[in-house]
């Protein structure tokens, strides 16, 4: 008698062991089901490349803005406009570091190469670079875009996005111009380098600071990448 109760508790055991494992299991996976399908991937995605960062502040402006910062935030700007159309954004960096990790000694190629690195993972479908332009003649002034060398897709969707910017932000360049940055050649991904404007003309410098500026460079910008990908009824 004795034996068959101890038997008897081995199997309620047994029976425990099984539904924990085996119920718990099949609820889990369902649930893990339920949440992968409700997640669709984007149809595009965009790189966005905010130029400098860290040590490397690229130009600086007479009232002491750092093209570092105006980048960072006008990428993000358009980051978030693109992510509102339902277009996938990976950012290069989304903080005010460069990418060449701890030491400064040769950060720049450190630096390029993780932006390579980070292009090839994601993998997108455009990059786009956002930088300022600084010349020694102060008079120098308005956005100028920078289309990929040797790469017609790229050249097509740079002289739109020109375009764009005489259209929507005076004083803009006429002619957008081939490129031959790092960050566009190396990658076979069509891109672009948009210089927004020139840090070293005080009066632009002066627009570049302000939120409403930068928001409407970002939206020329996503207008552009609309246009490319044909998501726009026109
Ligand atoms: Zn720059």
């Amino acid at each position: 008698m004795i034996l068959v109760i101890k038997n008897l508790k081995k199997i309620l055991l047994y029976l425990c062991v099984f539904t924990v494992l085996f119920v718990g299991n099949a609820i889990m996976s369902y649930s893990v089901a339920t949440v992968s399908t409700s997640t669709p991937l984007p149809r595009f995605s965009v790189v966005i490349d905010a130029g400098h960062g860290g040590v490397d502040s690229g130009c600086v402006g007479s009232l002491g803005v750092y093209e570092r910062d105006i980048n960072l935030s006008i990428a993000q700007k358009l980051g978030s406009m693109l992510n509102t159309l339902g277009i996938g954004v990976v950012f290069t960096r989304t903080n005010a570091d460069g990418l060449y990790g701890t030491f400064a000694s040769g950060h720049k190629m450190r630096d390029m190469r993780a932006r390579e690195a980070i292009i090839k993972k994601a993998n997108p479908n455009l990059v786009i670079s956002i930088h300022l332009n600084s010349y020694t003649n102060e008079q120098a002034h308005g956005a100028q875009v920078f289309y990929k060398i040797d790469n017609d897709i790229s050249q097509e969707f740079g002289q739109e996005m020109q375009s764009l910017f005489c259209e929507k932000i005076e004083g803009s360049r006429k002619e957008s111009m081939p490129g031959d940055f790092y960050i566009l050649n190396c990658t076979s991904t069509p891109g672009v380098l948009v210089e927004c404007g020139f840090l070293s003309n005080p009066d632009e410098e002066a627009k570049l600071v302000t939120n409403e500026y930068q928001e409407q460079l970002a939206y020329t910008i996503m207008c552009g990448v609309v246009g490319y990908f044909g998501l726009s009824n026109s």
